[in-house]
């Protein structure tokens, strides 16, 4: 059994509804279970502002999978969902990420962990720090709060909804 974050992000169709439609796909499946969410942010794009506001969200999960195959099933439920997506960073109404999955660092052709972006992103950091505020980056060897705090990312990130 391992501990694992995972990112979710929609900002097309319904929002919310996709992100419960996502987590309730989670709970289906014998490989993970979901050990607690943050609240709902509601946050600015960052990168290709002219699209519709995020709604994001983390969890964290206990799993059996392999990290590889934990990226399968995630994608799987992306597709299950109809992913949408014009382009990399177009507006998608589902878009799920391994943040963490336990102390590992790799780097592979599918699969970077920690995830690349997370110390960048001011929409991953804060819910984290809301499940864990000590959890630790093991590539950058700071916790959350700090790796938060020293964050330059000043797009918006606003309380949308305490549970999703
Ligand atoms: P995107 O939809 O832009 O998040 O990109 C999805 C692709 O990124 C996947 O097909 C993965 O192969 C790759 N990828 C690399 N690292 C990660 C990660 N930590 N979490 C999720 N996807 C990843």
């Amino acid at each position: 059994m391992s501990h694992a974050y995972l990112g979710l992000g929609s900002n097309l169709g319904d929002r919310l509804l996709n992100l419960k439609m996502a987590i309730r796909e989670m709970e289906k499946s014998d490989s993970i279970s979901m050990l607690d969410l943050s609240p709902v942010y509601e946050t600015e794009p960052v990168g290709k502002k002219d699209q519709p506001w995020f709604l994001n969200a983390v969890g964290l999960i206990e799993t059996t999978l392999e990290p590889l195959r934990l990226l399968d099933d995630i994608l799987g439920i992306e597709r299950k969902m109809g992913r949408k997506r014009e382009n990399k960073w177009g507006p998608r109404n589902i878009d799920l990420d391994i943040l963490l999955y336990a102390d590992l660092i790799m780097n592979s052709d599918r699969l970077t962990l920690p995830h690349p972006q997370m110390h960048k992103r001011k929409f991953v950091l804060l819910p984290l720090t809301r499940i864990n505020p000590n959890l630790l980056h093991p590539l950058l060897k700071k916790n959350v709060t700090e790796l938060l705090n020293e964050c330059s990312d000043r797009s918006e990130v606003r309380l949308f909804e305490k549970t999703p």
